[in-house]
């Protein structure tokens, strides 16, 4: 199945509100990756100053302490000097959206290579830089990088059926000689998304549309979830923004609605915990609009309980605590069956580990529940990317990759069939397109 042409009213023939766009109404959850979260700066606000040099290295530094120093900064001076005297739509030096790119990667802290060919990822095509010279000063690594990131660019995911087939299969062609270019490119559309509202007006929907096809999916395959949401939430608001509006709104009343239940539930989970010796962060989970959205859809559902718009996370010390806290939580509240599921016995194919299950909790409330360790959250936040950490063994970050990450070694098998597979456009799309429910007008 392609493009949802047959099944789904296109968004395109719906009349489009003039209004602008919501802002962004929903807060981050406590917890839940704050520093992907930095809100878009405003129309007509003043434009936030730009990163310096010294920032960039400082981040890096903070989890990297062995960093290549020199490079990032031969880096940064190099993609700064090539870009010039470029602009953004919005007016920005062009340079602010490389070093923005490279910011969000520090996040996920991943390694020199990957910070460099993020600085650099747009200076082949939009400067005159080049292959050779990139190879030169930088080393081939970052070389192959920046020129898998460059031919990425050149590629139209939503144009007609046959091309956008054959576009996706380069793409993932690309991903699977090096996943680090997906990781840039992840970053470089995080970037252009949360800066949409500058874009000219025709390709505004279509990058959305290739990001909620495309990009969310795959960055969800590899565990990238706070990624995921994020994508998914600026392209929904773009694609949908009545849906949007209204979801995010029901969203904010029904939070500030259950406001107290939700605080008393979290102080009842950690004294039942504690009384057990189970030593246990409890973390509260906002849902997001999309997510929400998207189950009103399928289940053709409204939301009211807490459990639909709210969910808890508990962080233990180690697996054995894990399931002393689902034994504290069993024995404490009655289970709604058919929820739970042992992702750390069995876990999932993109290495995500935790136990989940809902119970009927107080206030007679649904409440639903993520339990895992610190590293177990780690994967979940960042996915493949937390394979890429620095760790004393030898080995550069992309073979680290390959040999710790589940994730990527499926990756590399998926792509692989896809790759050999049928050549008829509708297979390849229906294989690599996830669960690609597409926002439209309800
Ligand atoms: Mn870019």
């Amino acid at each position: 199945m392609a493009r949802s042409s047959t099944d789904l009213p296109r968004m395109d023939n719906q009349p489009r509100p003039r209004r602008a766009p919501a802002r962004e109404a929903t807060r981050v959850a406590p917890g839940a990756a704050a520093t992907l979260a930095a809100p878009a700066a405003e129309p007509g606000k003043p434009m936030k100053p730009m990163m310096r040099q010294y920032e960039l290295v400082e981040r890096v530094r903070k989890y990297n302490p062995k960093t290549d120093e020199g490079l990032l900064n031969r880096a940064y001076v190099y993609a700064m000097k090539a870009h010039g005297e470029q602009k953004r739509a919005s007016g920005a030096p062009f340079f602010s959206h490389p070093l923005e790119v490279a910011a969000i990667l520090t996040d996920h802290k991943l390694d020199d290579a990957t910070i460099a060919a993020a600085l650099l990822h747009d200076t082949i095509e939009d400067t005159g830089a080049t292959r050779a010279e990139i190879d030169q000063l930088f080393g081939k690594d970052i070389g192959h990088l920046v020129e898998g990131l460059t031919k990425l660019k050149k590629l139209d995911l939503v144009s007609h059926e046959a091309t956008q087939a054959e576009n996706l299969r380069k793409l993932l062609l690309a991903i699977a000689e090096d996943v680090r270019v997906l990781l840039v490119k992840l970053a470089d559309r995080l970037h252009n998304m949360r800066t949409i509202e500058h874009m000219p007006p025709e390709a505004r929907r279509r990058v959305a549309e290739e990001t909620i096809d495309i990009y969310a999916p795959l960055a969800g395959r590899i565990g990238m979830y706070e990624l995921r949401e994020e994508l998914e939430s600026l392209s929904f608001r773009e694609l949908n923004p009545e849906a949007h509006k209204v979801t995010s709104e029901r969203l904010e009343a029904l939070a500030a609605r259950h406001k107290d239940l939700i605080a008393e539930i979290e102080q009842q989970l950690v004294r039942k915990l504690a009384k057990s010796g189970v030593d246990a962060k409890v973390k509260g989970r906002r849902k997001r609009p999309y997510s929400i959205w998207r189950k009103m859809e399928r289940k053709a559902v409204g939301f009211e309980q807490l459990s639909d718009i709210f969910g808890f996370r508990l962080i233990v010390k180690s697996i054995p605590e894990c399931y002393r806290a689902i034994g504290v939580v069993h024995t404490t509240w009655p289970v709604v069956p058919g929820r739970f599921k042992d992702y750390i016995s069995t876990p999932k194919q993109n290495d995500y580990r935790s136990i989940h299950t809902t119970v009927i909790g107080p206030g007679n409330q649904r409440v639903e529940l993520q339990i895992r360790t610190e590293d177990m959250d780690d994967i979940a936040e960042y996915g493949i990317a937390a394979h890429a950490l620095y760790k004393d063994d030898v080995g550069s970050p992309a073979e680290l990759l390959s040999r710790e990450s589940n994730a990527y070694a499926w990756l590399r098998r998926t792509i692989a069939l896809l790759a050999e597979g049928s050549n008829t456009p509708s297979s390849n799309c229906s294989r690599t397109r996830c669960s690609a429910s597409r926002p439209r007008a309800s």
